[in-house]
């Protein structure tokens, strides 16, 4: 049915389609139907094909019998799907002009979409990148996640301070990508209580859960690049089992009864908006249960509908925890094979091993997840003693290795010992799992090093690498369509599926034809932006200035506020050195806090403040713009990244583990100024020193400097430019009438002993900026540069990062539909 689409577009078909579901589906007519119900109809009417294609795929003799990948994560940041899956479906231009015969304007249409922004930040949307390639390499794979009500919260600034508001993304129309499929629905149990059993003169131990609730998949299509290979993004959400209680209910407790509802209902309520941090709240485990026990029993199901035995379940199957998120996957189906499925703990563990892969995003202490005990054993009694168990199995294994080394037992238990004993979660993983990786080059060789030294002696295959990457589909054919045309002009559209092949823009990259094509296409993609930013918050810009962009979460790592004390240096030059001259620069950021961080809102506020004085002020306005875009989300990210000159990479070295947002934006053709962190170091590897701008201490030096008693202080009185700069942060310049007002962050930097060494990297940042204010004067050197950025950069496309995982970690074979 697709093909038909595809092949032979009928367009009186298609739009007798939309029009069916204008008045069937959305209760409206072709008269009075506003621009949404018609993105609605359109989206339907798209998404029945898909549906269709979905259910084709699903029952594919050759994929059931093949291998496939179950990637498991509380997080999809997938963004909109109409536009993109119209691409990937290869009808872009014909739905266009269909619709353009009602007289109305597609990208009108696509405008009416909410973003589905289920996840924090780069974990989420790499899942989803990860699914688009899975799709588009015809892999065979389910994503399984949660079907929050609330997504990430809206972000609004009030006198400069984020707001926070409820994002309610389905609407009160419901999404139209979406399609429920209650054949599938899952029980899930809560808290309640182990008994022991005899069976057949067998002891058995059996979970008696206290509350069951309903887990209700709703399917989310993942289309194939111009394939009829759709996998579904099966997205969980939680209900209450009956209504209420019947009995109650005629005992007249219709409000305690109700009670029930409401607790079933509250599990997928909303995302926890912590990015790299975890907050031990029961409900978060309870989310984290409900996603990992649905999962699991779906893909037992899938795994015996077709008659495979349990025992081969590593053949079919494979499962990729993101993260540690869903790592209590490990104990429920070692809970499953021995309580229900009454096979012996050698046997379920001999499996189970051989089935979880768990890929590890971070370093940061308080990012690494740990549970109480005491909250695992009173909401998942039976999966604490199985976790015991697990433990004491592999302290066996760890006495054996290291005979009489109580430290190393210590150190490596899943449990730890304390007045509060705790559940880690990163070694409940490493132990429970075959394969184990980090995200980048570094950030894996970190996690070797210093995170799991102890497990790669005694497990030493075990952990590898596979670099992210992100998918160029959406993040350069669909969301820069000016220079997607020009590369296929030059070296036809292959690109999409086999971006390596983006070298060949090299040739070019002295070409004073191609340079001009290329920076044309730039500057109308900063004059959309510039378009957007007028619009919506009335600010003017130049887009002759260097747009120079950091968005991305709001953490201390990730120092904004360093890039923030450049504009500051910047600022106090223009008004006090006569002789200081720079290239007009708009400075751009876009990103949430989470709501409960402190310090990161504080940034926030202290950036608007000064984008407020800076944007009104005519002695420096003319070279300076300052603008934080409220609500960064996956389509406000479409519009910025192929709009940048420059690309902000500047977290502390050892502390970002990947980064996307990098690979994004240098594809898109901007220079990066970043440090040696994460994927930067293989973006310079890829583009050459020349063509990036890298600054700041390395990962040793960072160590050193800690080790030895870093002091802000030291830096503060040594260097006048950084002083300035920072007493600018704490007068009155940007807060008139209230001095100190934006001493939060100064304080951190100095007397808070400044613990992502913004200060160390200070000076060397400013040079680094020097170089590009002086580089991006000579126009042709700087259109070499941008050109060779998007020329370098086809290793990091996901289908890339998806194949080292097929290769080194899931051993599966391509299904072409
Ligand atoms: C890519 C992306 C991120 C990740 O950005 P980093 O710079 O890698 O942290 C976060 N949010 C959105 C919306 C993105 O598209």
């Amino acid at each position: 049915m697709k093909a038909v689409l595809q092949k032979s577009f009928d367009k009186t078909l298609f739009l007798d389609n939309v029009k069916r579901h204008l008045t069937s589906t959305y209760a409206t007519t072709v008269e009075n139907a506003t621009t949404r119900a018609w993105y609605l109809a359109m989206s339907r009417a798209l998404a029945e094909l898909t549906t269709f294609d979905l259910l084709e795929t699903e029952q594919d003799e050759r994929i059931l019998n093949a291998k496939s990948v179950n990637y498991l994560s509380l997080e999809f940041l997938i963004g909109r799907l109409t536009g993109n899956n119209l691409l990937n479906m290869g009808v872009y231009e014909s739905i266009g002009e269909a619709v353009a015969e009602l007289g109305l304007d597609l990208s009108d249409l696509l405008e009416e979409e909410r973003d589905p922004s289920l996840g924090n930040g780069g974990l989420g949307r790499l899942a989803a990148c990860f699914m688009d390639s899975l799709a588009a390499q015809e892999f065979p794979a389910v994503g399984y996640g949660l079907h929050y009500e609330y997504g990430l919260f809206k972000q609004s600034f009030e006198a400069c301070h984020q707001k926070e508001a409820p994002d309610a993304w389905c609407g009160i129309e419901g999404y139209p990508w979406e399609v429920a499929r209650p054949e599938l629905a899952q029980q899930i149990g809560f808290y309640g209580y182990v008994t022991t059993e005899t069976v057949d003169g067998q002891e058995k131990r059996k979970w008696v859960p206290g509350m069951t609730v309903m887990g209700m998949p709703w399917d989310i299509p993942v289309v194939g690049y111009k394939s009829e290979t759709v996998y579904p993004l099966r997205l969980w959400e939680c209900r209450a089992l009956a209504p209420f209680s019947l009995e109650s209910f005629n005992n007249g407790n219709y409000f305690e009864a109700q009670h029930t509802l409401i607790d079933a209902g509250n599990i997928t309520k909303v995302l926890y908006p912590n990015d790299n941090h975890e907050k031990g709240k029961t409900l978060r485990l309870m989310q984290q249960y409900f996603h990992s026990a649905a999962s699991i029993r779906d893909i037992l199901r899938r795994h015996e509908s077709v008659g495979h035995p349990l025992a081969e379940l590593p053949q079919y199957e494979t499962i990729q925890l993101n993260d540690t998120h869903p790592a209590i996957a490990i104990p429920e189906l070692m809970r499953i094979f021995i309580d229900e499925r009454n096979m012996s703990w050698e046997e379920a563990w001999e499996i189970c091993s051989r089935t979880f892969a768990y890929t590890n995003h971070t370093l940061l202490p308080e990012a690494l997840e740990t549970w109480d005990e005491s909250l695992i054993q009173r909401l998942l009694p039976r999966h604490m003693e199985i976790i015991y168990e697990i433990n004491h199995r592999f302290l066996q294994e760890v006495r054996e290795k290291w005979p009489g080394d109580g430290d190393k037992q210590q150190k490596l238990s899943i449990i730890q010992d304390g007045f509060h004993r705790m559940v880690r979660m990163a070694n409940l993983c490493v132990v429970g799992s075959y394969a184990v990786n980090g995200v980048a080059a570094l950030h894996s060789a970190l996690v070797k090093q210093d995170l799991f030294p102890e497990f790669h002696e005694l497990y030493p295959n075990r952990l590898m690498n596979v670099t992210n990457g992100i998918t160029p589909r959406r993040w350069l054919q669909y969301c820069n369509p000016g220079l997607s045309h020009l590369i296929s002009e030059k070296i036809g559209d292959n690109w999409p599926v086999a971006l390596d092949e983006l070298a060949q823009l090299a040739q070019w990259a002295d070409d004073d034809e191609f340079q001009q094509a290329f920076m044309a296409v730039k500057k109308e993609n900063k004059a959309r932006l510039a378009k957007w930013v007028k619009t919506n918050m009335d600010i003017e810009l130049n887009t002759d200035a260097i747009f120079d962009v950091q968005i991305k979460r709001l953490h201390e790592y990730k120092r904004q506020h360093l890039n923030m004390l450049h504009i500051l240096s910047l600022y106090y030059r223009l008004l006090n050195r006569p002789d200081f001259d720079m290239v007009p620069r708009v400075f751009i950021f876009a990103a949430k806090a989470a709501p409960g961080y402190y310090l990161a809102k504080e940034i926030i506020y202290a950036i608007n403040k000064i984008a407020e004085k800076i944007n009104s002020d005519d002695r420096v306005n003319d070279k300076l713009k300052v603008v934080f875009i409220p609500d960064y989300r996956v389509s406000m990210a479409e519009i910025i990244i192929p709009a940048a000159d420059v690309s902000e990479q500047i977290s502390t070295a050892g502390k970002e583990a990947s980064g996307t947002g990098n690979m994004k934006m240098a594809l898109n053709g901007a220079l990066t100024i970043g440090t040696m962190d994460g994927a930067n170091v293989e973006i310079r590897e890829e583009v050459g020193d020349e063509n990036i701008y890298i600054f700041g201490l390395e990962v040793e030096d960072v160590n050193r400097l800690k080790a030895s008693g870093y002091n802000p202080f030291d830096y503060y009185n040594a260097d006048p430019l950084l002083k300035a700069s920072l007493d600018l942060l704490n007068g009155e310049e940007f807060t008139p009438g209230e001095p100190r007002k934006l001493r939060a962050t100064y304080e951190s930097l100095l007397d808070g002993g400044d613990p992502y060494l913004v200060l160390a990297d200070f000076a060397s940042y400013i040079e680094a900026h020097g170089q590009i204010d002086a580089q991006y004067r000579d126009t042709a050197g700087w259109a070499k540069k941008a050109i060779l950025n998007t020329a370098l950069v086809g290793k990091f496309s996901s289908d890339r990062s998806i194949r080292d995982y097929v290769n080194h970690i899931w051993k599966l074979k391509s299904v072409p539909r």
